[in-house]
């Protein structure tokens, strides 16, 4: 029953057709066992089953609400090496994190784009210091740099950080990292996988897991979460890739297992451009609570953050604690001239790092950003740890040992080089739409097909009709929810913007989902309810 869907070559601009209910009927008439179920659709979910399928296994992927709900929405934005692991001395880890770095700007270009870092210097120790350890940076990316690090002077700083705090400043340090949209890259991998052979599921949470007469995971039961109707899915390995929430799966497996989790949630507030206005982002190497913290420009935004606080367990809908929050303007408003206030806040989001326990230790910012591969008596991989940046190679081990785990024919992996859906060299010559790649043409078509289409739906925001048609036609978007925080970023720049979005969202997609007055009215509800979390009152 393999590639029972009709896939298109995605990745030089074809169109792959992703549809939720084509998915569902793969799913329900596929007798076979499948090679591999992933449960979980966030970033290493989906990585692995794009190194899955692009291997010739036969995949399937569970996702309990929408692809990239949980963490995998809520980052940095950052691809990078992670320069704080530099000073902790985890030099491997910095260099896996730059090469992936590289990797991904050259299968993804069109998503992933390099961005300079100024660290501000108030010190006299700090130039020399810091840039040491930026040089030492690029020499450990080698072929897959992004740009040379040096020492600026006061007037260089200034240049590139118009609005950052003068008094006592000497100067600065700029290094170059990557910069990325992590749910579109997401859904764009959505797509490779599809186009891989892989079948993707999202509203689809695995309730329990199937053991064979031996006691060994042999499948699991999952739910459709729109229609509440459960159906059972047969493999010979399962991947329990739900990052915060792997203990729970992990004990449905065996519910005497010690947690590996240790979840700690980061905030990050969003503000509008005239707090950062250059190109250029902030990096901050040591904050009050022992962190890095950022302010980067972001789709002509400014999104500062985070934070680092253990949480005792993850939630799919995390909230921001007014002490984060303050935690947060205060930080910044040392570095800023223009102190950012709450009243000049857009929009607030919070994310669960997934972090593994090595011993116990208080602070989680000490934790390893390393990942685990776990493999429980019952034969249940669990994948987690790592970061963003790091999923195409946490995805080839966890593929290699489960290929190995059910004596899956030996097949290596081939995602170094494979490019993801929407890839462009060009992209930015598509405007705001650059987001969509090789795809921003078709979207601009419906632009162009009706010119209703091609109007902003917010002065504050470039989001037009067509992309919600868009994501609902060809990326699996179900809820206004899913369009307006994971198609379109709306929710994450301007949380006020998108509440007035809601029930044009709401019209536009009733008349493609074929649904009514009632759907439209609770759809609206729903998300004004976890809009609120996103405004600061
Ligand atoms: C504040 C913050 C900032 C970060 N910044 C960066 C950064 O700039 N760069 C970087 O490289 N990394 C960054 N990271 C790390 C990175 O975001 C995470 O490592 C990564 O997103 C984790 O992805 P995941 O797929 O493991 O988890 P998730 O994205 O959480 O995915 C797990 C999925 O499993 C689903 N799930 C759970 N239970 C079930 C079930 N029973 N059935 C079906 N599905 C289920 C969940 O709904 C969820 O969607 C950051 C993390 C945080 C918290």
């Amino acid at each position: 029953m393999r590639r029972g869907l009709h896939r298109a070559n995605g990745a030089e601009g074809k169109q792959a057709r992703m549809n939720r209910l084509e998915m569902l009927r793969c799913v329900q008439v596929h007798r076979e066992r499948w090679d591999i179920i992933v449960v979980g659709g966030g970033a290493t979910g989906v990585g692995t089953a794009i190194d899955a399928a692009s291997r010739g296994y036969d995949v399937v992927l569970f996702e309990q609400s929408d692809f990239g709900k949980g963490t995998s929405s809520r980052s940095t934005k950052l691809v990078h090496g992670g320069v704080r692991y530099l000073e902790q001395g985890n030099v491997s880890l910095v260099m896996e994190a730059l090469k992936e770095r590289g990797l991904l700007l050259q299968n993804a270009p069109h998503l992933v784009h390099d961005l300079g870092f100024v660290v501000p210097n108030y010190d006299w120790w700090e130039a020399p210091f810091y840039g040491i350890g930026l040089k030492l940076y690029n020499v450990l990316a080698g072929k897959y740099g992004f740009g040379t690090s040096r020492i600026l002077s006061r007037e260089e700083t200034l240049e590139r950080l118009p609005t950052i705090q003068t008094d006592g400043l000497r100067g600065g340090v700029i290094y170059f990292d990557g910069q990325f949209d992590d749910t579109r890259l997401l859904i764009n991998m959505v797509a490779t996988a599809f186009e891989q052979g892989a079948t993707l599921l999202n509203y689809a949470p695995v309730t329990s897991l199937t053991k064979d007469n031996d006691g060994y995971i042999d499948g699991v039961i999952a739910c459709d979460a729109e229609t509440g109707e459960e159906f059972q899915a047969r493999a010979k390995v399962v991947i329990n890739a739900t990052g915060a929430f792997s203990d729970g799966l992990r004990r449905q497996a065996d519910a005497s297992v010690k947690p590996m989790i240790a979840p700690s949630q980061g905030v990050h507030l969003v503000f509008d451009r005239s707090f950062l206005p250059g190109d250029s982002a902030m990096m901050v190497p040591h904050t009050s609570d022992g962190r890095v913290m950022f302010a980067i420009p972001w789709h002509g935004y400014t999104l500062v953050g985070t934070t680092d606080t253990p949480v005792p367990a993850a939630t799919l809908e995390p909230v921001a604690t007014e002490a984060e929050i303050e935690f947060i303007l205060s930080t910044a408003s040392l570095y800023l001239a223009k102190k950012p206030a709450r009243a000049d806040v857009l929009s607030v989001f919070a994310g669960i790092r997934p972090l593994v326990k090595s011993a116990d230790i208080g602070n989680t910012a000490a934790l390893s950003r390393d990942h685990t591969i776990h493999i429980e008596k019952s034969g249940l991989i669990t994948i987690a740890g790592g970061k963003w940046t790091t999923y195409r190679r946490m995805a080839e081990d966890c593929v290699n040992q489960a290929a190995m785990l059910a004596q899956l024919p030996e097949k290596a992996c081939i995602t170094q080089g494979l490019r993801i859906h929407g890839f462009d060299g060009n992209a930015r010559r598509f405007g705001p739409r650059y987001v969509y790649g090789s795809d921003a043409p078709a979207v601009e078509a419906l632009m162009q097909a009706d010119p209703r289409l091609a109007k902003p739906l917010h002065p504050a925001l470039p989001y037009t009709g067509a992309e919600v048609i868009w994501a609902v036609r060809f990326e699996m978007a179900r809820t206004i929810e899913d369009v307006l925080a994971r198609r379109t970023r709306a929710l994450f720049l301007n949380a006020r913007a998108a509440l007035a979005m809601s029930l044009c969202v709401a019209e536009l997609m009733a008349g493609e989902l074929n649904c009514g007055d009632a759907w439209k009215a609770q759809q609206v509800q729903a998300f004004e309810e976890i809009a609120r979390h996103y405004v600061l009152s």
